[in-house]
């Protein structure tokens, strides 16, 4: 009988001991693997709002025009993040303090809700992002996709960038201070650094020179006016440095070069600037730039006021599209060096203006 209660004591204190154990490692070990898995998902969380915030830039853009639910609905996305992110610092600070299972199913409970509303909060961007698509999509001036000016401006930049053409240090007085002085007034006035065409693959078009591309959507574009009564007239094409550095020193006139840099002539400079590009910054450099002039009128200025440009403009330069041609000085652009010039326009060509958009999305 006392050896039975021996052992029964015995056994006793080895299944205290286990009990003991076990409690110590359900408080340290699985608890410190809770925490980490709670670290792992607002790691996740942030990482997902990060992505969230790096939309591309014509996205932003689109947002303001697609529909009421979708703007609706990236409010309410917002606010389900608010509520998760509130949700899972509230677990943050409970498991602080909780060092009982109770707490820690609460906890798991709580993310498994958090985790539901992170599930639908996705399921709903992904219903607005396929409704801006459609918007993008309806977005059309004709057979073209509608551009806003600032867009224009960008298709040159990027096509310019993506020509392979190379940008070349040019001089203007070929007096080191001096041309400083004027590009920095220049830049300024939001002229850019502009590349230059191959000279050995330029066509001549009287006493012009242009890139081949450009003359052949040119020759048919004034066809196709001509035939509607309009005639178009090609005003200038490919500028060399040289000629651009004759142009704008002949709108300096005489004067002290040696002064420049002092700006003595800074205000004759801006006025030179308003119609004229200095050297190594004209668009007319790479070639693919050209100045239309309209029926017995070849005087650019007034060009804004022709059939031509009736023509070339309407339904957001639709017809101008279709030839691969874009405005040079779209409406309301400003900082782009000279005064708006409406008779200059670039050649991009029509797959360009047509898939502009395709790789942004
Ligand atoms: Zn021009």
């Amino acid at each position: 009988m006392y050896h039975f209660f021996k052992k029964g004591i015995i056994l006793f204190f080895i299944i205290l001991w286990f009990g003991m154990a076990f409690f110590v490692y359900q408080k340290y070990t699985l608890a410190d693997k809770k925490e980490k898995e709670l670290l792992a998902f607002r790691n996740q969380f942030i990482k997902r709002q990060k992505e969230q915030k790096k939309k591309p830039f014509f996205d932003k853009n689109f947002k303001i025009e697609s529909d009421n639910d979708s703007k609706k609905d990236s409010l309410q996305n917002k606010d389900n993040q608010n509520v998760s992110e509130k949700n899972l610092q509230q677990n943050f600070s409970q498991k602080k303090e909780g060092d009982s299972k109770k707490e820690n199913q609460e906890l798991k409970t709580q993310k498994e809700q958090t985790q539901e509303k992170e599930k639908r909060s996705i399921q709903k961007q992904e219903k607005t992002k396929q409704t801006e698509e459609v918007v993008i999509k309806d977005k059309k001036c004709g057979e073209f996709p509608c551009y806003t000016s600032d867009e224009f401006v960008q298709v040159y930049e990027n096509f310019e960038k993506e020509s392979g053409l190379p940008i070349l240090p040019k001089y203007i007085y070929n007096n080191k201070k001096a041309d400083e002085h004027i590009r920095q007034l220049a830049e300024k006035r939001g002229y850019k650094k502009r590349v230059f065409a191959d000279e050995t693959k330029l066509v001549s078009f009287g006493k012009y020179r242009t890139q081949p591309a450009l003359l052949k959507n040119y020759r048919a574009m004034r066809d196709a006016m001509k035939k509607e009564g309009i005639s178009l007239h090609f005003v200038s094409g490919y500028r060399s440095s040289s000629h651009q550095r004759r142009i704008f020193k002949n709108k300096m006139g005489n004067i002290n070069v040696g002064r420049i840099q002092y700006g003595d002539y800074d205000e004759k400079i801006n006025r030179a600037l308003e119609i004229s590009a200095i050297p190594g910054y004209s668009k007319h450099h790479s070639g693919y730039a050209v100045d239309f002039g309209c029926g017995n009128d070849y005087l650019v200025y007034s060009f804004n006021t022709t059939k031509c440009y009736e023509w070339l403009t309407k339904n957001n330069f639709e017809n101008a599209k279709r030839f691969g041609f874009i405005p040079s000085y779209p409406k309301g652009v400003t900082k782009q060096g000279p005064n708006p010039e409406s008779w200059e326009f670039l050649w991009v060509g029509r797959d360009r203006i047509q898939h502009f958009f395709d790789h942004k999305i």
